[in-house]
This record gives structure tokens, C-alpha cells and sequence, in this order.
């Protein structure tokens, strides 16, 4: 299935940030070998989550020495010669630290884990307004329910940028997971969008109205049908040079930039 059939929020994000990355990484399919350490270090300390709270339903609390042996494990298992470091100055070491201290504070700030937890990294394939032609998917890090029809949806996100409460209202990856939900359930009453900023410690929480919602679908919808069409009509997929371009892997493919990323070591 090709992404043109079934869209994900970071796909159509990507779009609006850089049509032509969008185009080089979705539609004429380049892969590169290259990953940042700091998406590396967030697979890891999503791993590592995703291990607590599978003890957690098991009837476990682990210790947080057993987090980290497991972070630890993941990152030596996963790590590769691609990975990259685009800021100068850093070493591997650190953001292994790094990563350790996103799980340590979260174990500090959430023990003793006592939600009921209904879900761990939940696979989502859901339409917008039951048509066919605007499948989705997506991953939810951890979905809690009360058991009586409220919900709430957890995002972990270990990059350096927290959102403010005012663009937590306005985000939409968890509105997205939201309208899933509501489309898989029919006991679903009431839903709190939670977003975990690891780094920090902190959490933002936030709720959409049905109207929101609905608008949401139809940009989500523009967006798919205005990609399409570029396709269709071979139209230009334009670069949109900006300070992201540092954590580009395709300056190579991009007719704004010259020779290879010199940011990327
Ligand atoms: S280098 Fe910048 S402008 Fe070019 S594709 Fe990447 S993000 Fe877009």
C-alpha cells in the first residue's frame, strides 16, 4: 500500500513543512540509512516506557534499575554506524544520559502507576468520515480507561521543544488518535488528550469539542486531496529551506542545497 492510500499524521506534517522532502521520502520512495540520535534516543526511551507499563499490567512494579538495564540493552542492540549527531560539541554518551535521566524523571513524577491501563503502542488504521479513500494510521504510546466510557490518550515525546497549553489545544496528532478512538468504540464518553514532555517532567493535557474535530477531518482531508492532485498532475513538489534543513537527509535530491549536509556527522 502506497503512503498516497493511507496517510499518517507525520506524513501529511512533513508535507507542510517541506513539500519536496515529502515528495523525495513518500512518493519517489529514497531511503537513507542515516537516523538522528535524538530520534534514536526517543525509539529507546519509548521502548523502555513501553516495558514499564507492560510490567505494570503484568501486576509488576519494576525498580528503576531495571528500566534503565533495559534501555541500555535496546540502545546497544539497536545502535548502528548511521547514526547521527547534527549538534556540535555532543557525544553519544550524552544523549544515552540523556535518555536515562527522560526515564528517571518520568518514573519519579508517575509512581506508582496506578492507571488502568487499556493499551501499550496501539496500532491504529481509521478513515476520515467512514470513506475509504482517507485511511490513516498511527501509533498511540498508551491508552487508559476508567472503565466507564473515559478515556485518556498518552503521547511521550523526548525532543527539546514542550508545547505550551495553547498549542497543545491546537495540535493535532492526539486530536487524530481521538477521532480513531471514537471510530473503534462505541463506549467512548468522555477523552483527555495527555502529552508528556520526558525532558522536562512535564505534562500537558488538553480536550477537543466535536466541532474541532470535524474541522480537523476537513483540513486533514484538503491536505491529502491537494497532495494527490500535485501527483496526478506531475506538479511541483517545492523545497522550503528553513532551520530543519540542518536535520535533512536530502540535500543531495534537494534543488535548494548544495553537496551533502555538512551539519550531519
Ligand atoms: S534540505 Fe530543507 S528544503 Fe531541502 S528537502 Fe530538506 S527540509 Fe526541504
Amino acid at each position: 500500500m502506497s503512503v498516497l492510500e493511507r496517510f499518517s499524521y507525520s506524513g501529511l506534517e512533513s508535507y507542510k513543512k517541506c513539500p519536496a522532502q515529502f515528495k523525495f521520502r513518500y512518493i519517489d520512495f529514497i531511503r537513507k540509512p542515516d537516523e538522528g540520535i535524538e530520534a534514536f534516543m526517543g525509539k529507546r526511551v519509548h521502548e523502555a516506557l513501553e516495558f514499564l507499563y507492560k510490567e505494570v499490567q503484568s501486576g509488576r512494579i519494576p525498580i528503576i534499575d531495571s528500566i534503565h538495564d533495559y534501555y541500555k540493552s535496546v540502545w546497544n542492540d539497536n545502535w548502528h554506524d548511521r547514526i547521527a549527531i547534527a549538534k556540535r560539541g555532543e557525544r553519544k554518551e550524552d544523549y544515552f544520559r540523556l535518555g536515562e535521566d527522560c526515564i528517571a524523571r518520568f518514573y519519579r513524577k508517575n509512581q506508582p502507576f496506578a492507571e488502568r491501563v487499556e493499551g501499550i503502542e496501539l496500532e491504529m488504521d481509521f478513515m476520515f468520515d467512514g470513506n475509504e479513500s482517507y485511511r490513516m494510521k498511527g501509533i498511540m504510546d498508551r491508552l487508559d480507561h476508567d472503565g466507564n466510557g473515559k478515556f485518556e490518550i498518552h503521547d511521550y515525546k523526548t525532543g527539546k521543544r514542550a508545547l505550551s497549553q495553547g498549542q497543545a489545544d491546537k495540535d493535532g496528532q492526539l486530536a487524530l488518535y481521538q477521532i480513531a478512538l471514537e471510530q473503534q468504540r462505541d463506549d467512548v464518553k468522555d477523552v483527555t488528550l495527555v502529552w508528556h514532555f520526558v525532558r522536562y517532567g512535564i505534562e500537558i493535557r488538553s480536550k477537543r469539542t466535536m466541532e474541532q474535530l470535524q474541522l480537523l477531518s476537513a483540513s486533514m482531508q484538503k491536505r491529502i486531496d491537494e497532495i494527490r492532485l500535485k501527483e496526478k498532475e506531475g506538479a511541483d513538489f517545492p523545497p522550503k529551506p528553513m532551520i530543519l534543513c540542518n536535520w535533512c537527509y536530502y540535500w543531495e535530491e534537494c534543488p535548494a542545497q548544495q553537496g551533502t549536509n555538512p551539519y550531519i556527522r
